[in-house]
């Protein structure tokens, strides 16, 4: 798909109504500073359409970016951050889990774990819920260029077993700064507007 251009059209709270889109939405979910707005940056080709490195404590938004008027790349909040109170947490998983519940346009959901470290407890949450929710997401292991290349097999494998993964789940290795993996989301997200 050639980008002509993208905007970020809807900014959800916690107690937004979602919007009813018609075209279809491919989401991105993972903890934070897994690389998430670093990857929406690079599959954009724009330096900083998605913030990066958000604090602690930031408002937790559903950030829709209608790219062309063909699709919306939906970015979740980011979870996982030790100093958010138990409150803040349960407000996000609710959050959540309203948006894979309720999206009737959702095609798609792109989990992004980061290849160097064995996936978290709020990992394996975020991918049953994901199959719990009926889809069958894409895992993008992120920070690729920070392995060396012997290490890479390995570290794919304890984030399969971590996961306890299907069979047959794609696994997308990733870095926003080769740019390798960006092709290969591409063209997940070239079918679903394809069809
Ligand atoms: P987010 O919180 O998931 O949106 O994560 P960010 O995109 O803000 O990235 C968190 C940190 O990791 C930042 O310092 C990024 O520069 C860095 N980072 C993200 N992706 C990559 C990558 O592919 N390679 C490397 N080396 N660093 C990355």
């Amino acid at each position: 798909m050639v980008i002509k251009n993208v905007n970020l059209e809807t900014v959800c709270g916690y107690t937004s109504t979602l919007p009813d889109n018609t075209l279809p939405e491919v989401a991105f979910a993972g903890k934070s500073n897994v690389g998430k707005s670093s990857l929406i940056n690079a599959l954009m080709n724009r330096k900083a359409l998605a913030r990066t490195s958000a604090q602690p404590g930031k408002t937790q938004t559903i950030n829709y970016y209608n790219i062309n008027e063909e699709i919306y790349l939906v970015d979740l909040p980011g979870y996982g951050f030790a100093k958010v109170s138990e409150a803040e947490k349960k407000k996000w998983g609710e959050m959540i889990e309203k948006y894979l519940h309720t999206s009737k346009q959702l095609k798609k959901v792109f989990l992004l774990i980061d290849i160097r470290h064995k996936p978290s407890a709020n990992d394996k949450m975020m991918y049953d819920w994901i199959v719990y929710q009926g889809f069958e997401p894409v895992i993008v292991a992120t920070k690729l260029d920070k392995l060396k290349r012997s290490q890479v097999q390995k570290q794919i494998k304890i984030l399969k077993e971590g996961l306890e993964l299907k069979k047959g789940t794609t696994l997308i290795p990733f870095s926003s700064i080769s740019k390798q993996g960006r092709e290969e989301i591409w063209a997940i997200m070239d079918e679903i507007v394809d069809t």
